[in-house]
């Protein structure tokens, strides 16, 4: 649940999380229950923000997010919005068992500047910070339950909400997809490797059946990435929540051609199967 933005002060784009987003969800978890409040005064310190102004992020966040007609599961129940005291280590986390968001206080204020005045050149390094706080947010409208979050589910989760994220930012501030990639495209920057993987993957299955241009194979996880957030339907089972990811793959007509309805349906069938196998193979001990 971890996802670093521009590492204050230096500016620099997005650095690699220190901390596992396992651990993480476990520490965000463990700070209100198990652990000394001195000892949880050593890494975060959160405080929340005055009422007005949670309703306001929460508002503003959810205008933001409307047009993807994700179910709001978490941001429904009032989760609250915090922010760090201090600078830590993490820069944003989400914390599945209360819905609450906890987002690094520089990083806060530089992602609402941005989202102010998106047009603004002086904030246009801050698209980072911004896409930090819509990662959490869709975190917190994620049909995955704290149980699912480990191995493969949570990969599926992390590279999912950072695919829809950067969506976000893209459709809303016009920040191009090539930002979050490397020269030759590869995909780069916070979980930049998982989306890479996830391509790779889904490339590789429905490749088996017919050519299928990369740039195609990335619209159809992004798609997938928001209708599998738009049902009520909740998951605690991490093989679950994977097979849910790749149900809502679109497949294109041409995977189908010469295929009578049920051959076309096993095939269906099989593509769901072996994208979720291929995903639990490689990533099912993934930890950030
Ligand atoms: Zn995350």
């Amino acid at each position: 649940m971890v996802k670093p933005g521009t590492p204050p002060p230096s500016g620099k784009p997005t650095v690699a999380p220190t901390t596992s987003p396992l651990a993480s969800a476990m520490m965000a978890k463990r700070v209100p229950y198990k652990v000394s409040q001195e000892e949880a005064a050593d890494y975060v310190k959160p405080s929340q923000l005055p009422d007005d102004a949670q309703s306001t992020v929460r508002e503003q966040l959810r205008g933001l997010l409307g047009y993807l007609n994700v179910h709001h599961h978490g941001l429904k129940r009032g989760a609250k919005v915090y922010r760090f005291q201090q600078s830590t280590e993490n820069y944003g986390q989400y914390d599945l068992g209360t819905g609450a968001i906890t987002i690094n206080e520089d990083v806060h204020q530089r992602a609402t500047k941005f989202m102010s005045e998106p047009t603004n050149p002086k904030y246009r390094k801050h698209a980072d910070d911004a896409s930090t706080l819509i990662h959490e947010t869709i975190h917190a409208m994620s049909p995955m339950q704290s149980k699912a979050y480990d191995g493969h589910g949570a990969f599926i989760e992390e590279a999912t909400t950072e695919i829809l994220a950067r969506k976000v930012m893209r459709d809303k501030f016009q920040i191009p997809d090539e930002h979050w990639c490397d020269d030759d495209g590869t995909p780069s920057g916070s979980y930049g490797e998982e989306i890479h993987s996830l391509n790779q993957i889904v490339s590789s299955v429905l490749g088996q059946h017919a050519p299928i241009a990369h740039q195609d194979v990335y619209r159809l996880i992004e798609d997938a990435a928001a209708k599998m957030r738009q049902q009520s339907q909740v998951f605690d089972r991490k093989n679950r929540y994977v097979r849910h990811f790749a149900n809502n793959l679109e497949l294109p007509p041409h995977l189908f051609t010469g295929l009578d309805a049920n051959a076309a349906a096993a095939r269906r069938l099989q593509i769901v199967s072996d994208v979720s196998a291929e995903v639990e193979r490689q990533h099912h001990d993934w930890q950030g």
